[in-house]
């Protein structure tokens, strides 16, 4: 299927690994123009030159996405994008009883002030242009909380309920915004969590894994790749009706144990 978006410009929020990667990758496939950022430069820079290898203009913009000044340099290097993907790191894990109020303050500001800022900024041009395509990364805990991320859940919740009134407003201009909602795939940050936890226990990391597959239905993790066809796709000409939702990609692990 042709997307219809070739040449359209896209800024995919960090971008260098993970999910952000496999969106860049998708729209880039697609004919799309990624303007991409992470605070690292290196994996960046060797993404950025991975991506041009699909002809398309692939521009790195090496920044904090949760900063303001990073944000300023992301839309100076593409004011007018027709996409955008709101993505960041998330919160770290936790107890509430130890989380201080500057924990709360970063979660809230990385993973729902940032997607609001840069949205802001860029959906009422796509509206004036009659096309955009925003979709926030947010996480399968804005269905059902996950007990050790409550910094995540308030985070992410908070930015779901913040924009389903612009989703509805903005769709009128072929403006959509949905949230996808990962459940386990297979990145640095899910290593990460499988490494901690295999620690803790003192087992391998490969025990850790196999338990986690098999709470999944399609005993798997997702992959980039999969989680950023399905982005692209809602990037497409062909999902103007799609807008306000929230979907879960995650191999059947909701609503739980069946
Ligand atoms: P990942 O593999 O660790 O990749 C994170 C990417 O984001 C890297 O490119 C990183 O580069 C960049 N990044 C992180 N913080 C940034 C910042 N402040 N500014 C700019 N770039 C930043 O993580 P992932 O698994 O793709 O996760 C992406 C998001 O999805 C996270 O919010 C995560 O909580 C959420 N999520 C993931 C899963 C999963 O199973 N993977 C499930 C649910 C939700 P630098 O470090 O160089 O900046």
């Amino acid at each position: 299927m042709d997307l219809g978006i070739r040449g359209k410009k896209a800024i995919v929020c960090a971008a260098s690994k993970g999910l952000g990667r496999g969106c860049a990758e998708a729209l880039a496939r697609e004919g799309v123009d990624v303007t991409i950022c992470a605070r690292g430069a290196e994996a960046l820079n060797a993404t950025a030159k991975e991506l041009g290898v699909t002809g398309v203009k692939v521009t790195p913009v090496v920044c904090d996405v949760t900063t303001e000044e990073g944000r300023k340099a992301l839309l100076a290097a593409c004011p007018n994008p027709d996409i955008l993907v709101n993505n960041a790191g998330g919160p770290p894990p936790g107890d509430f009883k130890n989380f201080s109020l500057d924990d709360w303050r970063k979660a809230v500001e990385g993973n729902m002030i940032t997607p609001i800022a840069l949205t802001h900024a860029t959906v009422y041009g796509m509206m004036e242009r009659g096309f955009g395509r925003i979709v926030n990364i947010t996480s399968q805990s804005v269905k059902a909380p996950i007990a050790a991320l409550e910094l995540s859940n308030g985070a992410r919740m908070g930015l779901t309920g913040a924009v389903a009134v612009l989703a509805r407003k903005a769709s009128r201009n072929n403006v959509t915004i949905n949230g996808i909602l990962p459940g386990p795939f297979d990145t640095d940050r899910l290593r990460g969590t499988s490494r901690k936890m295999a620690e803790a226990r003192g087992v391998a990391q490969s025990v850790i894994d196999g338990e986690r597959k098999a709470s999944i239905p399609a005993g798997r993790f997702g992959t980039p790749a999969e989680f950023g066809a399905v982005v692209a796709f809602l990037c497409s000409q062909h999902a103007g009706f799609i807008t306000g939702q929230n979907i879960l990609i995650d191999g059947g692990s909701y609503p739980g144990a069946l």
